[in-house]
């Protein structure tokens, strides 16, 4: 299957799945990864399918969606493994264009210090780096990279590539507990990000079970201070942890809006009251969510938060699923 959807997405809204990358061929073996062990470690650039032929199927999906209505805002590669090995990117961007709609990227940016690999990057519409930390031992036990990777070149790749980048540039962060989620690291993580100006940083946490039991999602007062270490450098943060669909929807309905906003930020209380006000509604609502254990409090700085409680399930004997769609 190279084509899938199109499936919601907060960051794309509806969004056609490109699979260019066989299972699972990737320049890292992340431990959190969610779709399965790197079977085969790579940094040599490959051709894994023939351009047409993904062309041919992309078109294909596509029509298929139009016959039942269904609207696609961008078409992504969002493969099973590292999108920019595949050595024809460029060419099929080139090729699916003519179709009309944007095209995404979701890599993780291992190859960027490489000018074809930039040169291909560049004629995406949207583009998404992984930058989980900068500091080279939590990079190699948190992304175990292919040994002849050297972070500070990657790193350097992707403020090139951003200084160049026409396109609408995201990055995207996952925590975990205990190896990238102190304030030290998260402090050094914005620093770098503020060289990237992103459109926008994501949090993400770890919502499915991953390659390795022992990750965990950081604690909720962990990703408040994540999220407000982020805040203070001048490009905009939100939270990716599990709540795609409607989390932009105010639907004039409290309990639905509090949810949905919270999914994106947290909320200090002062704002939850202004809001509740202005909904005419009051604090028990929130404390239902809370008792349903949809809403939880964190304390950041002497300030009381109102956050979503983060959409984790990690049970083990859940099986292992390829679904792609959990990435964008
Ligand atoms: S999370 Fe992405 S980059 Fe990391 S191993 Fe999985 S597919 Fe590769």
């Amino acid at each position: 299957m190279i084509a899938f959807g199109p499936v919601p997405s907060r960051r794309l809204g509806r969004s056609l799945g490109i699979n260019n990358i066989p299972p699972k061929v990737c320049t890292y073996a992340c431990v959190y990864c969610q779709v399965g062990k790197t079977t085969r470690m790579e940094v040599h650039r490959a051709r894994f399918y023939d351009p047409e032929e993904i062309y041919r199927d992309v078109g294909q999906k596509v029509q298929e969606a139009q016959k039942k209505s269904e609207s696609v805002d961008y078409l992504t590669f969002v493969p099973d493994g590292e999108a920019t090995l595949d050595a024809n990117l460029g060419r099929e961007i080139e090729l699916l264009k003519s179709l009309g709609f944007k095209i995404a990227v979701i890599t993780n940016g291992a190859l960027i210090w490489r000018k074809d690999v930039r040169a291909d990057l560049a004629k995406a519409d949207w583009v998404s780096f992984k930058i989980d930390s900068t500091h080279g031992n939590t990079w190699r036990r948190m992304n175990c990279p292919q040994r002849t990777l050297k972070q500070k070149t990657i790193l350097r790749g992707m403020v090139e590539f951003a200084n160049d980048y026409s396109g609408t540039l995201v990055t995207e962060t996952m925590l975990v507990r205990g190896l990238n989620d102190s304030a030290k690291s998260l402090r050094k993580i914005a620093v770098f990000l503020n060289h990237l100006q992103p459109h926008k940083a994501y949090l993400a946490v770890p919502t499915r079970p991953p390659a390795t039991k022992w990750v965990r999602p950081p604690s909720e007062n962990v990703l408040n201070e994540a999220f407000q270490i982020f805040s203070q450098r001048p490009f905009q943060v939100e939270y990716l942890i599990g709540y795609e669909g409607n989390a932009f929807a105010f639907t004039g309905d409290v309990e639905q809006d509090l949810l949905s906003i919270t999914a994106v930020h947290p909320m200090r209380q002062d704002a939850v009251n202004e809001f509740l006000m202005r909904a005419g509604a009051d604090w028990q609502i929130v404390r239902k969510l809370m008792a349903q254990d949809l809403l939880v409090e964190a304390k950041y700085r002497g300030k009381m938060f109102i956050m979503r409680k983060s959409n984790v399930n990690l049970s083990e004997d859940q099986p292992m699923e390829a679904d792609l769609s959990i990435h964008i």
